[in-house]
């Protein structure tokens, strides 16, 4: 059986966890390939509203193993919290499986970066400060400690000894502030690791058997394209590539193995923190966008930036994800707009963009080229199949898979696990 990957398509929050939730009905593996406990998905299910941000959404399931691959960074403590968390409503954790190879964040990984955004002042990234970014730049730099340090006192003593001596001098003599003690840390790390003992697994072998077995492997990115290292608006991203291409880093498969790529698609835009947003509406539809969409952060509570739909970066999430098909989520919020904007394209400088420009400047300076369609006014929360959307929404709905080049596989018209409207990517378009 192939492997699925579901990635943003945007700036991150696209319901990358209410998508697969859904898809995770048919999976025996969910496997989450970056990132760290910065992502909090939001899921709703079983009268539950639950918030994972390390721990892939289809802990939910009982039939699926959870895995953590590779390129995720995790806090341990984070961890084991939110496995005591899925405990105390009645959702058993034990199957979860934790790859050995996973850079661990550790507490002068949250202390630097909490220093070094204030020293950075107005220019500060913005980050969730759980210590991601640190973890990322120690593991480049080889000094990483991995989970699998924990099982061998000796060496994870060692490493941290050695690792501790430079960030106390950075802690104390550049941001004056108090050095860590590595016996504590110790204590800490060790306890950590006798309850994650049973979890940790070499993860990319469980994948492949399982794809060699007939399994299906639903292989979850966090954050979005448009927030990816490489590919992203840098310096405004994320410290890691939520890109289709680095699932197969993360996990250790082959790109053979892969058949769907799912771009999980708001039917607006949303941008957390600094950096261009070509489409940002900061009048009254944007700040009404924001009220129906709920646009606040899973984690940090921030209040995020909203616009309307950009067909631009969508065509360039299809093409550095190969995406197969999308998922259109938060429809219903568009409901009561007179019309609704869709950007087909931007101008800069005098020219004309219809894909990213390959300088930040003028994404920066990109002024969005819009087409307008006609809005509706139903309340979409209670419709239960594609052919009952209204018209105008249907019509929405043909543009955007027009603009992006990529069929729809799915609409979602709520976060209810039921809300999730199945589109025939070519058989809708008669009736429409
Ligand atoms: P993720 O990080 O990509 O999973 O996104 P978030 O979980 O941060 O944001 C998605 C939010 O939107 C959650 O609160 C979901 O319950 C909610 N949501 C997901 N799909 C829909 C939808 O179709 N309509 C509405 N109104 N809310 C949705």
């Amino acid at each position: 059986m192939p492997a699925s990957i579901v990635v943003g398509t945007q700036w991150g929050d696209e319901g990358k966890g209410k998508a697969t939730d859904y898809l995770a009905d048919r999976m025996d593996f969910v496997v989450r390939y970056q990132g760290g406990n910065n992502a909090g998905h939001t899921i709703l299910a079983e009268g539950h509203t639950l918030k994972l941000q390390l721990i892939p959404s289809g802990i939910l399931y009982p039939h699926i193993t959870s895995v953590i691959a590779d390129g995720v960074v995790v806090d341990p403590r984070a961890l084991l919290e939110e496995m005591d968390g899925l405990s105390a409503v009645g959702i058993d954790p034990s199957h979860l499986a934790v790859s050995g190879n996973c850079h661990m964040i550790m507490p002068y990984h949250l202390e630097l970066e909490k220093v070094t955004e204030r020293f950075l002042g107005k220019n500060a990234l913005g980050t969730t400060k759980r210590g991601i970014g640190p973890a990322y730049a120690d593991k480049a730099a080889r000094i990483g400690l991995r989970i699998q340090d924990l099982f061998d006192e000796k060496i994870f003593r060692a490493k941290l000894e050695i690792v501790l001596r430079e960030k106390n001098l950075v802690l104390t003599r550049v941001y004056g502030r108090l050095p860590l003690t590595s016996d504590l840390i110790l204590d800490d790390y060790l306890r950590y690791a006798e309850r994650l003992r049973p979890h940790v697994a070499d993860t990319s072998r469980l994948i492949h058997d399982g794809l060699r077995a007939g399994k299906n492997v639903l292989l979850e990115g966090a954050q979005g394209t448009m927030l990816d290292l490489d590919k992203g608006t840098y310096p405004f991203v994320t410290s890691s590539n939520p890109v289709a291409g680095y699932a197969l880093a993360s996990v250790g498969i082959g790109p053979r193995e892969v058949e769907r790529v799912i771009g999980i698609t708001k039917a607006y835009v949303t941008r957390v923190g600094a950096g261009p947003f070509p489409t940002e509406d900061t009048g009254p539809e944007g700040e009404r966008l924001g009220e129906r969409g709920r646009e606040f952060g899973t984690v940090t509570g921030r209040k995020r930036r909203c616009g309307w739909f950009d067909a631009v970066i969508a065509r360039y999430a299809a093409r550095v994800n190969g995406l197969t098909e999308l998922f259109v989520t938060k429809l219903d919020v568009l409901s009561g707009f007179d019309s609704v904007k869709v950007c087909t394209a931007y101008r800069a400088d005098g020219t004309l963009y219809e894909d990213v420009p390959s300088h930040q400047s003028l994404f920066h300076a990109a002024e969005p080229v819009y087409e307008e369609l006609e809005g509706w006014d139903e309340d979409l929360a209670q419709v239960r199949a594609f052919a009952e959307l209204p018209a105008a929404a249907r019509k929405y709905l043909d543009r955007l898979q027009d603009l992006a080049g990529v069929p729809i596989g799915v609409v979602s018209v709520g976060p209810g696990r039921e809300q999730s409207l199945s589109a025939d990517a070519t058989s809708h378009r008669d009736d429409a």
